[in-house]
Protein backbone atom coordinates (compact mmCIF):
# COMPACT_ATOMS: atom_id res chain seq x y z
CA UNK A 1 0.00 0.00 0.00
CA UNK A 2 2.98 2.35 0.19
CA UNK A 3 4.13 1.76 -3.45
CA UNK A 4 4.38 3.97 -5.87
CA UNK A 5 1.14 3.02 -7.63
CA UNK A 6 -0.54 4.07 -4.40
CA UNK A 7 1.48 7.35 -4.20
CA UNK A 8 0.60 8.18 -8.03
CA UNK A 9 -3.35 7.83 -7.31
CA UNK A 10 -3.19 10.47 -4.68
CA UNK A 11 -1.91 12.60 -7.28
CA UNK A 12 -3.98 11.96 -9.82
CA UNK A 13 -7.05 12.65 -7.01
CA UNK A 14 -5.47 15.80 -6.01
CA UNK A 15 -5.06 17.19 -9.68
CA UNK A 16 -9.05 15.94 -9.90
CA UNK A 17 -9.51 18.18 -6.86
CA UNK A 18 -8.13 21.26 -8.68
CA UNK A 19 -4.24 20.79 -7.57
CA UNK A 20 -3.01 22.45 -10.54
CA UNK A 21 1.21 23.35 -9.49
CA UNK A 22 3.60 20.57 -10.56
CA UNK A 23 5.80 21.54 -8.44
CA UNK A 24 3.74 20.90 -5.54
CA UNK A 25 2.33 17.58 -7.20
CA UNK A 26 5.92 16.43 -8.04
CA UNK A 27 7.01 17.53 -4.29
CA UNK A 28 3.69 15.29 -2.68
CA UNK A 29 4.78 12.71 -4.85
CA UNK A 30 8.31 12.95 -2.99
CA UNK A 31 7.19 12.66 0.34
CA UNK A 32 7.03 8.81 2.07
CA UNK A 33 3.89 10.34 4.27
CA UNK A 34 3.81 6.55 5.24
CA UNK A 35 6.85 7.09 7.04
CA UNK A 36 5.60 10.35 9.42
CA UNK A 37 2.84 8.05 10.67
CA UNK A 38 2.72 5.04 13.21
CA UNK A 39 3.30 2.14 11.72
CA UNK A 40 -0.38 0.74 12.64
CA UNK A 41 -1.26 3.42 10.11
CA UNK A 42 0.88 3.38 7.50
CA UNK A 43 -1.03 1.50 5.26
CA UNK A 44 -3.51 4.13 4.63
CA UNK A 45 -0.82 7.11 4.40
CA UNK A 46 -1.94 7.76 1.22
CA UNK A 47 -5.68 7.82 1.65
CA UNK A 48 -6.74 11.74 1.25
CA UNK A 49 -7.31 11.87 4.87
CA UNK A 50 -6.49 13.62 8.44
CA UNK A 51 -5.12 10.60 10.70
CA UNK A 52 -3.79 10.98 14.53
CA UNK A 53 -0.07 11.51 15.11
CA UNK A 54 -0.94 11.36 18.90
CA UNK A 55 -1.06 14.18 21.66
CA UNK A 56 -4.79 14.58 20.16
CA UNK A 57 -3.15 16.18 17.14
CA UNK A 58 -3.99 14.67 13.08
CA UNK A 59 -1.40 14.77 10.04
CA UNK A 60 -3.01 17.51 7.39
CA UNK A 61 -4.97 15.58 4.91
CA UNK A 62 -3.03 16.10 1.67
CA UNK A 63 -5.27 17.95 -0.30
CA UNK A 64 -5.06 20.96 2.27
CA UNK A 65 -1.64 20.49 1.87
CA UNK A 66 -0.92 20.65 -1.82
CA UNK A 67 -3.84 23.62 -1.84
CA UNK A 68 -2.03 25.73 1.12
CA UNK A 69 1.54 25.09 -0.26
CA UNK A 70 -0.16 25.75 -4.12
CA UNK A 71 -1.70 29.03 -2.33
CA UNK A 72 1.75 29.88 -0.56
CA UNK A 73 3.88 29.74 -4.04
CA UNK A 74 1.47 30.82 -6.52
CA UNK A 75 3.22 34.54 -6.51
CA UNK A 76 6.96 32.45 -6.80
CA UNK A 77 8.99 30.14 -5.25
CA UNK A 78 9.88 32.42 -1.24
CA UNK A 79 13.33 31.78 -0.40
CA UNK A 80 12.41 30.97 3.38
CA UNK A 81 9.08 30.08 4.90
CA UNK A 82 7.84 30.30 8.82
CA UNK A 83 6.19 27.49 9.29
CA UNK A 84 3.83 27.00 12.57
CA UNK A 85 2.70 23.48 13.87
CA UNK A 86 5.43 20.93 12.67
CA UNK A 87 3.44 18.08 13.73
CA UNK A 88 4.12 15.20 11.83
CA UNK A 89 6.43 17.18 9.77
CA UNK A 90 4.48 15.78 6.45
CA UNK A 91 3.70 19.50 5.82
CA UNK A 92 7.32 20.78 6.39
CA UNK A 93 9.06 17.86 4.27
CA UNK A 94 6.39 19.20 1.07
CA UNK A 95 7.88 22.71 1.89
CA UNK A 96 11.05 21.89 2.45
CA UNK A 97 11.13 19.96 -1.65
CA UNK A 98 10.08 23.37 -2.74
CA UNK A 99 11.63 26.32 -0.41
CA UNK A 100 15.79 26.69 0.47
CA UNK A 101 14.91 27.35 4.19
CA UNK A 102 12.34 25.88 6.47
CA UNK A 103 11.70 27.66 10.18
CA UNK A 104 9.21 25.57 11.66
CA UNK A 105 7.87 25.98 15.34
CA UNK A 106 6.09 22.99 17.55
CA UNK A 107 4.53 23.65 21.27
CA UNK A 108 4.37 19.69 21.52
CA UNK A 109 8.31 18.58 22.48
CA UNK A 110 7.61 14.68 21.34
CA UNK A 111 6.30 15.79 18.46
CA UNK A 112 9.05 18.31 17.34
CA UNK A 113 11.68 15.50 18.65
CA UNK A 114 10.02 12.83 16.71
CA UNK A 115 9.53 14.85 13.10
CA UNK A 116 12.93 16.30 13.61
CA UNK A 117 14.58 12.98 13.76
CA UNK A 118 12.43 11.45 11.06
CA UNK A 119 13.50 14.34 8.65
CA UNK A 120 16.55 14.33 9.31
CA UNK A 121 17.07 10.80 8.25
CA UNK A 122 15.10 11.70 4.88
CA UNK A 123 17.56 13.98 4.28
CA UNK A 124 16.04 17.00 4.62
CA UNK A 125 18.87 19.09 6.01
CA UNK A 126 17.04 22.62 5.21
CA UNK A 127 14.54 22.94 8.19
CA UNK A 128 15.52 24.37 11.31
CA UNK A 129 13.07 23.07 14.36
CA UNK A 130 11.90 25.24 17.45
CA UNK A 131 9.88 24.14 21.11
CA UNK A 132 7.94 27.38 21.13
CA UNK A 133 4.22 28.96 21.33
CA UNK A 134 4.27 29.74 17.49
CA UNK A 135 1.94 32.28 17.72
CA UNK A 136 4.82 34.52 18.60
CA UNK A 137 6.64 33.82 15.28
CA UNK A 138 10.28 33.31 15.11
CA UNK A 139 11.78 36.89 15.91
CA UNK A 140 15.11 36.33 15.33
CA UNK A 141 14.64 35.35 11.63
CA UNK A 142 11.82 37.47 10.62
CA UNK A 143 11.00 38.72 8.32
CA UNK A 144 9.50 36.12 6.12
CA UNK A 145 8.87 35.99 2.47
CA UNK A 146 6.15 33.55 3.53
CA UNK A 147 4.29 31.83 6.62
CA UNK A 148 2.58 28.86 6.95
CA UNK A 149 0.38 27.73 9.90
CA UNK A 150 -1.32 24.95 10.35
CA UNK A 151 -3.14 24.83 13.40
CA UNK A 152 -6.34 27.46 13.53
CA UNK A 153 -6.10 30.54 15.76
CA UNK A 154 -9.56 32.49 16.44
CA UNK A 155 -7.87 35.61 15.05
CA UNK A 156 -4.60 36.24 13.50
CA UNK A 157 -1.76 37.06 16.07
CA UNK A 158 -0.61 40.32 15.70
CA UNK A 159 3.36 38.50 15.79
CA UNK A 160 2.58 36.87 12.61
CA UNK A 161 1.55 39.95 10.53
CA UNK A 162 4.96 41.93 11.32
CA UNK A 163 7.07 38.80 10.79
CA UNK A 164 5.60 38.65 7.50
CA UNK A 165 7.73 40.75 4.77
CA UNK A 166 6.55 43.53 2.53
CA UNK A 167 5.83 41.38 0.21
CA UNK A 168 5.08 38.54 1.93
CA UNK A 169 2.06 35.74 2.04
CA UNK A 170 0.55 34.14 4.68
CA UNK A 171 -1.73 31.16 4.32
CA UNK A 172 -3.33 30.50 7.98
CA UNK A 173 -7.01 28.87 9.26
CA UNK A 174 -8.74 31.18 10.91
CA UNK A 175 -12.10 30.86 13.12
CA UNK A 176 -13.35 28.75 16.28
CA UNK A 177 -14.18 25.38 16.41
CA UNK A 178 -15.45 23.73 13.45
CA UNK A 179 -15.88 26.66 11.53
CA UNK A 180 -13.08 27.95 10.21
CA UNK A 181 -11.68 29.16 6.75
CA UNK A 182 -8.03 29.35 5.09
CA UNK A 183 -6.96 32.50 4.69
CA UNK A 184 -4.65 33.96 2.56
CA UNK A 185 -3.06 37.47 3.60
CA UNK A 186 -0.85 39.00 0.92
CA UNK A 187 1.18 42.08 1.41
CA UNK A 188 2.05 44.82 -1.12
CA UNK A 189 4.40 47.77 -0.15
CA UNK A 190 2.60 47.21 3.32
CA UNK A 191 -0.54 47.31 2.12
CA UNK A 192 -2.25 43.88 3.71
CA UNK A 193 -5.24 41.81 1.56
CA UNK A 194 -6.97 39.24 2.66
CA UNK A 195 -8.92 36.62 0.78
CA UNK A 196 -11.11 33.69 2.25
CA UNK A 197 -9.66 30.60 0.31
CA UNK A 198 -11.77 27.34 1.23
CA UNK A 199 -13.44 26.09 4.57
CA UNK A 200 -11.39 23.93 6.51
CA UNK A 201 -10.89 21.92 10.30
CA UNK A 202 -7.57 22.51 11.89
CA UNK A 203 -7.06 21.55 14.93
CA UNK A 204 -6.83 25.02 17.36
CA UNK A 205 -3.63 26.57 18.04
CA UNK A 206 -2.70 26.96 21.61
CA UNK A 207 -1.52 29.76 22.94
CA UNK A 208 0.55 29.81 25.99
CA UNK A 209 2.29 26.90 27.98
CA UNK A 210 4.78 24.65 26.16
CA UNK A 211 3.55 20.77 26.46
CA UNK A 212 6.14 17.69 27.30
CA UNK A 213 4.22 15.05 26.33
N1 LIG B 1 1.15 20.17 9.40
C1 LIG B 1 1.05 19.22 10.48
C2 LIG B 1 -0.24 19.49 11.23
C3 LIG B 1 -0.22 19.00 12.62
S1 LIG B 1 -1.63 19.48 13.57
C4 LIG B 1 1.09 17.81 9.91
O1 LIG B 1 0.80 17.63 8.73
O2 LIG B 1 1.41 16.86 10.64
C5 LIG B 1 -1.15 21.06 14.15
C6 LIG B 1 0.07 21.14 15.00
O3 LIG B 1 0.16 22.48 15.51
C7 LIG B 1 0.08 20.22 16.22
O4 LIG B 1 1.24 19.44 16.22
C8 LIG B 1 0.03 21.20 17.40
O5 LIG B 1 0.74 20.72 18.53
C9 LIG B 1 0.68 22.42 16.81
N2 LIG B 1 0.38 23.67 17.52
C10 LIG B 1 -0.79 24.06 18.06
N3 LIG B 1 -0.67 25.27 18.64
C11 LIG B 1 0.63 25.64 18.46
C12 LIG B 1 1.38 26.81 18.84
N4 LIG B 1 0.84 27.82 19.51
N5 LIG B 1 2.69 26.84 18.49
C13 LIG B 1 3.27 25.83 17.80
N6 LIG B 1 2.61 24.72 17.42
C14 LIG B 1 1.30 24.63 17.75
Amino acid sequence: MTSARTRQRLIERLRAQGIRDERVLTAVQKVPRHLLVDEALASRAYEDTALPIGYGQTISQPYIVALMTQTLLAAGTPRRVLEVGTGSGYQTAVLAELVPEIYTVERIEPLMRRSRQQLRSLGYHNIHFRLSDGSWGWEAHAPFEAILVTAAPKEIPEALRQQLGTQGRMVIPVGDGELQELVLVSRQDGEATEERIERVTFVPLVAGNLCAG
